[in-house]
């Protein structure tokens, strides 16, 4: 029995050496944990990144997420995203104004990270926002919609993220309802990994391009719509969606697999608008 207890420890000791090898130096240093104490030590609570998370109901579902992980907690706070946007509430804004974009060219650049489907952005793209620059990183794709606008949800919808700093990040969002075939997907859509993966190709994507032609948008604060849930976003919700086909809307629709988190309360917080 000893030796059999003994035999795990080692085991143990073995899988957390590699598998906390490159991010646990300062731990490392001191070289004098001895295997059981290395055996009684709990993962770091706050050291989110092995922490598993779902959008489906269950354990690792929405409802649990701040209980996951302690660095989860900010997804039980009071300014979570998405919300219900309900337009007769929504309170016109002198120092909101219109998105002055700098956006250029990016490379096409594909991911389906478990959660969502993400384009990366390379090169210089930028806008301003209400007299702040803010850089784009990227932006994925939610079906059903997160955001909802009287109480209407849409197949699908897109976030473009950006930022200013670690704490101050903005996101411009739109809905796509059924229509005209979508441009994007229509190049794309079948080369979108279904799991996770990766897909590139030279081309270049005219970022812009992708919005739609009016930018009267709803801007309210709230968060990051998965873990770890952070309170830093400035969300720029345009009131303008854009189309794809039936067919493109079912096929994205089941690679998404129902990737969005339901309405969050309001909780007081003012949403403003500016309109064209
Ligand atoms: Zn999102």
């Amino acid at each position: 029995m000893r030796h059999k207890l003994n035999v795990y420890i080692l085991v143990f000791a073995f899988l957390a050496f590699f598998s906390c090898k490159g991010n646990k130096q300062a731990e490392s240093q001191d070289g004098s944990k001895s295997a059981s104490e290395q055996a009684d030590h709990k993962p770091a609570t706050d050291d989110c990144g092995e922490a598993h998370w779902s959008h489906h109901q269950g354990e690792e579902g929405p409802e649990n997420w701040k209980d996951l992980c302690s660095g989860f907690a900010d997804c039980g706070g009071s300014a979570q995203s998405p919300i219900d946007i309900v337009t007769g509430d929504a309170q016109k804004a002198d120092n909101l104004s219109a998105p002055k974009f700098s956006y250029g060219k990016s490379k096409v650049d594909i991911i389906n990270n478990g959660h969502t489907v993400q384009f990366n952005i390379s090169g210089e793209n930028k806008v301003d926002l209400n007299g702040k620059m803010y850089e784009l990183l990227q932006f994925h794709y939610h079906g059903l919609s997160e955001h909802t606008i009287d109480g209407k949800s849409f197949p699908l919808e897109v976030h473009f993220v950006h930022k200013f700093s670690d704490s101050d990040f903005a996101v411009l969002g739109f809905m796509f309802e059924e229509g005209k075939a979508n441009d994007l997907f229509s190049k794309y859509l079948d080369s979108f990994p279904a799991s996770k993966g990766a897909y590139s190709s030279d081309d270049m994507i005219d970022v812009l391009s992708l919005f739609p032609e009016n930018k009267s948008y709803y801007n309210y604060n709230g968060s990051l719509t998965t873990p770890p849930c952070s309170e830093v976003v400035n969300w720029y919700v345009l009131k303008t969606p854009v189309t794809a086909s039936k067919e493109q809307i079912e096929k994205f629709s089941k690679i998404l697999d129902n990737n969005f988190r339901p309405v969050m309360p309001l909780n007081g917080r003012a949403v403003g608008v500016y309109s064209e």
